[in-house]
């Protein structure tokens, strides 16, 4: 749950980790918090679009890069997959892939992450908004897992639906 009592609803964030447009993010986050006041931020432990997320919450809540500020003081919930640990009872039988310098590691963490996001933020029954952010011409697999999940999980408390596409950037750009 949220450790901050001025919690007034949930923003769950879904982003392909191939996004890398930083600006889209900070511009995505900080209108959001201007109609949306009183969020906090669940996220997925990712890299790519997951991080710049997190760095950019933090920093719009007053924390610089200290995530672990952010979380602490109820703005920020991380959801970590733990790809190292054992399988779950609906895992395929001997699905788990070797993992470079040893050992095995079960390719479904990160899609179970989704369900424990949606799951918390419906226990917590404070209004949900959902930001996706997906890239151009990508799979953005993780991405539709999430929103489907959000869909049925999350349906009757959705107060915002925002879909992003982040384009890919033309050389020289900038
Ligand atoms: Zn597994």
């Amino acid at each position: 749950m949220t450790g901050d009592a001025g919690v007034k609803r949930i923003l769950i964030v879904t982003a392909s980790r191939s996004c890398t447009d930083r600006s889209l993010f900070l511009g995505a986050l900080a209108t959001y918090r201007v109609i949306r006041p009183g969020a906090c931020l669940y996220i997925g432990d990712g890299t790519g679009g997951d991080s710049l997320a997190r760095h950019e919450w933090s920093r719009l809540c007053g924390y610089g890069d200290k995530v672990s500020r952010a979380t602490a003081a109820g703005w920020l919930r991380v959801f970590n997959a733990d790809w190292l640990g054992p399988c779950r009872p609906d895992c395929e039988p001997g699905h788990r892939l070797p993992r470079p310098g040893g050992g095995t590691y079960c390719p479904a963490a990160g899609p179970f992450r989704s369900p424990a996001i949606c799951d918390d933020a419906a226990a917590t029954g404070l209004p949900v908004g959902i930001i996706a952010v997906r890239k151009e011409n990508a799979g953005n697999k993780g991405t539709r897992d999430c929103l489907k999940r959000a869909r049925s999980t999350l349906a009757p408390v959705i107060e915002d639906f925002i879909d992003i596409l982040e384009a890919w950037q033309l050389p020289g750009r900038g």
